[in-house]
């Protein structure tokens, strides 16, 4: 991982988190190759710890060279009533989010037939 390949190291993402996929309108093009290719996806890790805590991680890799762009990683937690997402790379950048678990109450729901 080098940084040169890359616009804009580690942007600001807000609430976007992505387990899948590369931010290409990030990506300058391969820096040694000087090829600019949609990357593949190598090394990819699902963990998932007994707290429910899930870890993807994976490397973004030059498609011609098999130069390693970036590494990512998404990480999926449940805290009370809340679903925390995060992500973390230096070209799709970082983010986070959180959303409500609440369930729905059944009692409210028709049935359907
Ligand atoms: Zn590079
Ligand atoms: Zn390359
Ligand atoms: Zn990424």
């Amino acid at each position: 991982m080098c940084g040169d390949c890359i616009k804009q190291r580690c942007p600001d993402r807000g609430s976007i988190c992505l387990d899948t996929g590369a931010y290409l309108l990030n990506f300058q093009g391969c820096s040694e190759c000087k090829v600019r290719e949609p990357l593949v996806v190598r090394d990819r890790h699902e963990e998932t710890e007994e707290d429910g805590e899930e870890t993807v991680t994976y490397q973004h890799v030059c498609p011609n060279c098999m130069h390693v762009i970036a590494e990512h990683s998404y990480t999926f937690s449940v805290e009370d009533d809340f679903q925390e997402y995060q992500m973390f790379c230096m070209l799709c950048g970082r983010g986070a989010d959180t959303v409500s678990v609440l369930p729905d109450d059944p009692r409210r729901q028709q049935p359907l037939f």
